[in-house]
């Protein structure tokens, strides 16, 4: 058994089943054992793969979306540049090459990290050594200094736990993660019901509440509609709020049971936009979209740059480059072009941003809050 199953297990016995949300976050980020604190688990090698590291493209692009939302703003001499969850730093170090071509942008901003892993903190350190003046790290984003923002959260959002619910006998229990009379992980139901769940839903159905999310989208749109800018947030997920489990663990790049190896394979849920936009929404921000990844890569013009990149190098590389744009673009299961969706939450000022059309007005997004 893992080291962290065995503390699982000990907290357990101790105190009885734990919530899905609590499994998650010990799962996940354990001090010690948990799966982000311990490696680095993206690439070939790694058990799953994320837009900036299929290509460079994908954070070019961003580069060039925060430098035009920053000159929007009317190019403040200071600007936090923010990225929640940065991984390798990848998508930062190519939104810095990127950005360079607005005169300006580079000097203006001030790079923060909001990064919970000591290894993924080494790795962004080593991605971004030497192309900014100073790099900041924190570990909340309670803890980032106030002022004008751009924020990018690239895969951020569906790493945050959640708690989960199923419909029982016309009311709702919360999901728990207990044990079996063999001392194995499983799950079970709260004996008490939730009364201040209300939704209607047919039996066994499981609902989703990330309260972690949600918290966290409130505090940054309270602040960027207090002190201006704007947060990209691009990750899987769904429009409309609908019930479903979607907690999924991976390993290898292959689906694993989430309670065989807590710690060893990464474990994530869906995020529901509908919800997390109406939590931007109550805070005083606006929301742009959400479109779909393919829909406002394309709109930032992926095209002609997948071109460019094609015609100057080998016929191999513009083979790869072609793969990478496909990836990023196409739907399916292999696709993050349709899965992926994103969303932009900005100061009322700010007028229609890069890659969107459209605007998420509060009747639209109204619905039941759980
Ligand atoms: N944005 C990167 C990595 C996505 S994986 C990419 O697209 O490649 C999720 C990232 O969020 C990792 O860097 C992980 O360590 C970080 N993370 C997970 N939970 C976190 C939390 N509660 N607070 C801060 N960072 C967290």
């Amino acid at each position: 058994m893992s080291q962290l199953k065995s503390e699982i297990a000990a907290i357990i016995a101790a105190e009885g089943p734990i919530s899905v949300e609590r499994f998650m976050a010990l799962a996940l980020g354990h001090p010690r054992h948990g799966y982000y604190m311990t490696r680095d688990p993206f690439g070939r090698a790694g058990d799953f793969i994320t837009a900036p590291e299929v290509s460079q493209m994908f954070g070019e692009l961003i580069g060039l979306w925060a430098a035009s939302v920053w000159q929007t703003m009317g190019a403040p001499d200071k600007l936090r540049l923010v990225e929640l969850g940065p991984g390798r730093g990848t998508l930062m170090a190519d939104l810095l090459r990127a950005g360079r071509v607005l005169p300006g942008f580079s000097e203006a901003v001030d790079v923060h990290l909001v990064e919970t892993s000591p290894v993924l903190r080494a790795a962004q350190k080593a991605s971004l050594a030497g192309r900014v003046a100073a790099l900041h790290w924190h570990d909340r984003v309670e803890d980032l200094p106030p002022g004008p923002a751009v924020i990018v959260a690239n895969e951020f959002f569906d790493a945050l736990p959640v708690r989960q619910f199923v419909r029982q006998g016309g009311v709702w229990r919360e999901r728990l993660v207990g044990l079996d009379g063999e001392g194995r992980l499983v799950f079970g139901l709260a004996a008490e019901s939730e009364p201040r769940l209300t939704q209607q839903a047919g039996e066994g159905a499981v609902l989703e509440v990330p309260l972690v999310g949600h918290g966290i989208m409130r505090a940054l749109a309270q602040r960027l509609a207090a002190d201006g800018g704007a947060l990209l947030a691009i990750d899987y997920g769904h429009l409309a709020t609908a019930p479903g489990d979607t907690l999924q663990a991976m390993k290898n790049h292959k689906p694993v049971d989430p309670l065989a190896e807590p710690g060893e394979a990464d474990l994530t849920a869906h995020v529901d936009f509908a919800a997390l936009g109406r939590a931007a929404l109550a805070a005083g921000a606006v929301l742009q979209g959400p479109v779909t990844q393919r829909v406002f890569l394309e709109a930032l013009g992926l095209g002609t740059r997948a071109e460019r990149l094609q015609r100057s190098g080998s016929p191999d590389q513009a083979r790869a480059i072609a793969g990478q744009h496909q990836r990023l673009v196409e739907g399916g299961r292999t696709g993050m072009g349709e899965l992926f969706k994103v969303m932009a939450v900005t100061h009322p000022d700010l007028p229609m941003l890069p890659g969107f059309d459209r605007l998420t007005t509060p009747a639209e997004a109204s619905g039941e809050e759980p």
